[in-house]
């Protein structure tokens, strides 16, 4: 179908209304009560790409849970906040979060092709939270030229593949001319919810701006179909590296079966998966978190079970602004001065010692033998 096709065809014909939806599926209680006020929190939009992956007689479809809304959204849990990550309490100009030494987040757009349900940017996402996102542009760059330990800058929002190519080209060729900014990465939901965006055009721009690599955002197998699949060949042939950023969703893919194969087929796609991440403490996401013993358990599962190259990191931003803090099952089960005990994925225990210092006697003695060599 040629206006399937079309990136411009699939943002028109987004489902975005109640009645747009039970035209075409019909919903739970629960589910009719979460669209009605998810107009005051975060709006709901859905591809027809994406929508068309939802299983229509199935209430718990895993693709359905991330992005039409349910009546619990509206329940603030204790622990929930508005920015879990502490992205405002970090921002030198609006728009630009500076937490880690060497980088920073560029919020370039708050807008998206359909938006999850678990958005840890849901306070300015979608325009009708409780925040606007007022990037100012200008002084952004002007920061960024004067700042010369950043080195690497990561393009965000939202989702900043929405933008025109002409539009992320002057971006990028303003990135570019800074001298000390050597890496520049985009983070982006669009190869998932819109791959038809991701045109021939769109790729031969990019790879202008080498090195530039691109996260994506998968959370399960279904959401890698063909076209799909396609859209990632043609970025991974324009040299573009990619890893997954996947988060951790109860009744989505809180299985170590899921996640299998869901990094195998990212594998085949040519995506690393890089990061699972536990779901951030947003309002209104109880009803989608999991334990962390969760996570845990499904690295576990991968981890020597599958490539290294298949098993992603798990990680907690710390609540409140604390950064990445990477999460492992305990492999090592003791360490002293003189050795490290350690199990592999199998519960086998092996003992690796720290290194002997070669004693001085043997040292002389290896000498004395090394001049009877002249
Ligand atoms: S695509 Fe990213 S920024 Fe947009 S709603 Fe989803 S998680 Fe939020």
């Amino acid at each position: 179908m040629e206006h399937w096709d079309d990136a411009k065809w699939q943002l028109k014909n987004r489902i975005n209304t109640l009645a747009e939806l039970e035209a075409r599926i019909s919903l739970t209680d629960v589910e009719r009560a979460g669209v009605l006020l998810a107009g005051s929190k975060l709006a709901m939009s859905i591809t027809p790409h994406f929508f068309n992956l939802i299983d229509p007689n199935d209430p718990n479809c895993p693709v359905r849970r991330q992005v039409i809304p349910r009546l619990e959204e509206g329940w603030t849990a204790p622990e929930e906040m508005a920015d879990p990550c502490g992205e405002d309490s970090h921002m030198p100009v609006p728009g630009l979060v500076h937490r880690y030494p060497d980088r920073v987040l560029f919020l370039v757009t708050d807008r998206c092709a359909s938006y999850c349900r678990y958005c840890t940017r849901s306070r300015v996402v979608s325009g009708v939270g409780e925040q606007q996102l007022e990037t100012q542009w200008e002084a952004a760059f002007q920061y960024l030229e004067r700042t010369p330990q950043v080195r690497d800058v990561l393009l965000s929002g939202g989702d900043p593949l929405l933008f025109s190519d002409a539009k992320l080209e002057r971006i990028l060729t303003r990135l570019r001319a800074i001298p000390h900014i050597e890496f520049v990465r985009i983070g982006s939901r669009i190869p998932i919810f819109l791959p038809q965006r991701i045109t021939p055009e769109l790729c031969a721009m990019l790879r202008k701006f080498h090195p530039l690599f691109i996260s994506i955002h998968c959370n399960h197998p279904k959401e890698l179909t063909t076209e799909v699949h396609d859209a990632l060949g043609r970025l991974a042939d324009a040299g573009i590296p990619m890893g997954n950023q996947s988060v951790l969703l109860k009744g989505v893919n809180d299985s170590v079966e899921v996640q299998r194969t869901l990094v195998h087929k990212l594998l085949r796609c040519r995506v690393r998966p890089y990061y699972l991440y536990q779901c951030d403490l947003i309002n209104g996401s109880s009803h989608l978190r999991t334990s962390v013993s969760k996570g845990l358990e499904i690295i576990e599962g991968l981890r020597g079970h599958t490539t290294g190259y298949a098993v992603p990191q798990f990680v907690i931003d710390g609540p409140g602004g604390g950064g990445k803090i990477p999460l492992n099952p305990d492999y090592v089960l003791e360490r002293n001065e003189g050795r490290t005990l350690l199990r592999n994925y199998e519960g086998e225990t092996f003992e690796y010692p720290e290194p002997t210092p070669a004693p001085a006697e043997a040292l002389a003695s290896l000498r004395e033998k090394s001049s009877c060599c002249h």
